[in-house]
């Protein structure tokens, strides 16, 4: 439902919390944030309220400079913290609004290569896919690229990557997502609106656009995998 990722100068966790409370009036039943610190993929996820996840952090802190959040409206999976977001498989955490139509198929596609599902939800298909992907060989940019062209449904999505701390790959099909530009940092939100308090400095994702962010700046790929130019707005949101 919420979405939030920052590649940041200082501890995330923190920020991601702040971000994902402006996104609480869109509604949700649990929350999550994924972080890596000293190159490993670390998560916290609670049911309930995000102060249930922020006294989780308050005795179990999450460390880190770069990570992902989420608040989530179940779709497929109850409303537990085994499928709250950031689902993770491998070296792939990921983070998603919306609906993958065809994980069933996906699904059964990864049991044949021994690969067996730990949650109910849709998304965690996405992860293990990208993560049965490196596991070929692929760099995370090609295996992210390559998951995407076998989703179906709408999806937001943003990864994270154990063993890579300055980078995300965030993908909007069917559900909208903002790239922030910051002094030496980015962001990513679902809604503009979360990230008004890092950046004014907002780019909009297209249809079908997918981009890789580093520190430096975000690569924007149209749905064809062709270097898009999106441009860069200054909103001035309340708040
Ligand atoms: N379909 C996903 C799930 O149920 C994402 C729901 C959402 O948009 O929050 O976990």
């Amino acid at each position: 439902c919420g979405i939030v990722g920052v590649l940041g100068s200082h501890e995330v966790a923190p920020l991601i919390l702040e971000s994902l409370k402006r996104l609480e009036y869109r509604g949700y039943d649990s929350a999550g944030i994924a972080t890596v610190s000293s190159g490993q993929l670390g998560r916290r996820r609670a049911v309930g309220k995000l102060v249930n996840l922020s006294d989780l952090l308050v005795h179990d802190p999450l460390a880190g400079h770069s990570g992902i959040g989420h608040t989530r409206w179940a779709t497929h999976g109850a409303a537990t913290e085994g499928n709250a977001h950031p689902h993770r498989a491998g070296r792939v955490a990921v983070v998603h609004n919306g609906i993958i139509e065809n994980f069933r198929e996906l699904r059964e596609e990864l049991s044949h290569k021994g690969l067996t599902p730990q949650t109910e939800t849709d998304t965690e298909t996405v992860a293990m896919f990208a993560e049965s992907l490196l596991a070929e060989g692929m760099s995370p940019e090609e295996a992210v690229r390559a998951t995407l062209s076998r989703l179906t449904g709408a999806y937001a999505l943003l990864f994270l990557f154990d063993g890579e701390e300055d980078l995300m790959i965030a993908a909007r099909k069917g559900s909208p997502l903002a790239i922030g530009h910051g002094d030496g940092e980015m962001f990513v939100g679902s809604d503009a609106i979360a990230l008004a308090p890092m950046t004014e400095r907002i780019t909009y994702l297209e249809e079908g656009d997918w981009a890789v962010i580093r520190r430096g700046g975000a690569e924007i790929f149209d749905a064809a995998g062709r270097r898009a130019n999106r441009p860069e707005k200054r909103i001035h949101a309340e708040m």
